[in-house]
């Protein structure tokens, strides 16, 4: 029986009637989870750029930092309108009269329809979703949640600090204000097999509108490439990650906007899978095994 998934292309076709490219901007925020107020050192796999290590530098306005990230990506974006996405760190944390300044500032750009905030559900509370409710009325409002992993001792494992709860209490108010919500979860992890990844899947396909699956990657400077370097775990080959990707696609609502399949390291700093470097490839390989098994993408 085949089996339909939807992809952010299509979703974005739907919502804003064209193409859209998103823009990575950086807000200058920091992690609690790094400075110590919930832990230290941060998630085992985060890099030094807070997971967004293809952001525009935050020395600059977000007027400028949006200039410089359309130059980047050059004639394939041109004329095109853009997602203002703000992935490193977390985007509710800190000095929010700071943040909402500059997030209104991305939003009322005249080439940006919508906006991507990642952040963390612990940095959810009354003052910050106030801040995400006004920013929502502007224009289509995405919250990305690392959520990582359902499975309890993982969480311990990777440092992630915070419970289940805080992120389904997250799910349910940020429903409300009618928010877009994508959850990253990785596939790989250590200690983990497939049953818990697939566990992971399933528990997040109950509560998120979209969702992004990311192949575990060991960057260089991280605490896990440390314990990889130690031989404390193995990382997935390809043809492992494929058959996950398949098995998470068919367990997921058909409603899940698929936004990532594939991981988005910085290849400069990659320890390993040194295979998933070739994206290109990568990509290939697994929309190949896709087709084989009547995994199709939803069409417009
Ligand atoms: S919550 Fe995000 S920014 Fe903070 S340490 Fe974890 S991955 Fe990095």
């Amino acid at each position: 029986m085949p089996h339909t998934y939807l992809t952010a292309n299509v979703y974005c076709r739907r919502l804003f009637g064209h193409k859209v490219y998103k823009l990575a901007l950086s807000a200058s925020t920091d992690c609690p989870n790094r400075d110590g107020t919930v832990g230290v050192g941060g998630c085992v796999f985060c890099s030094t750029g807070g997971s967004g290590d293809f952001a525009a530098s935050s020395a600059f306005s977000v007027s400028r930092q949006i200039n410089d990230a359309k130059r980047i990506l050059g004639a394939k974006g041109e004329g095109l309108p853009y997602i203002a996405y703000f992935q490193s760190y977390t985007g509710t944390y800190g000095d929010l009269a700071r943040l909402e300044q500059i997030y209104t500032e991305a939003v009322e750009h005249p080439d940006i329809v919508g906006l991507s905030i990642a952040t963390r559900p612990d940095c959810l509370g009354k003052d910050e979703l106030a801040m995400l409710g006004r920013l929502a009325k502007k224009k289509p409002l995405w919250v990305e949640l690392g959520l990582q992993t359902s499975n309890k001792d993982t969480a311990a494992y990777i440092n992630r600090c915070y419970p289940l709860s805080v992120y389904e209490k997250a799910m349910t108010d940020l429903k409300a204000l009618n928010v877009h919500r994508i959850t990253h979860i990785i596939l790989g992890l250590p200690n983990e097999n497939r049953a818990d990844m697939l566990a992971t899947v399933k528990y997040v396909g109950q509560f998120t509108d979209g969702i992004k699956l990311q192949l575990l990657h060991v960057l260089e400077g991280t605490a896990l490439a440390d314990s990889y370097r130690q031989g404390e775990f193995q990382t997935l080959e390809p043809a492992e990650y494929y058959e996950l990707v398949a098995d998470a696609l068919e367990l997921l609502p058909e409603n899940v906007v698929i936004h990532r399949l594939t991981g988005d390291g910085a290849k400069r700093d990659l320890i390993a899978p040194k295979w998933s470097g070739d994206k290109k490839r990568v990509l290939a390989d697994l929309n190949r095994m896709l087709r084989a098994r009547e995994i199709q993408p939803a069409t417009e």
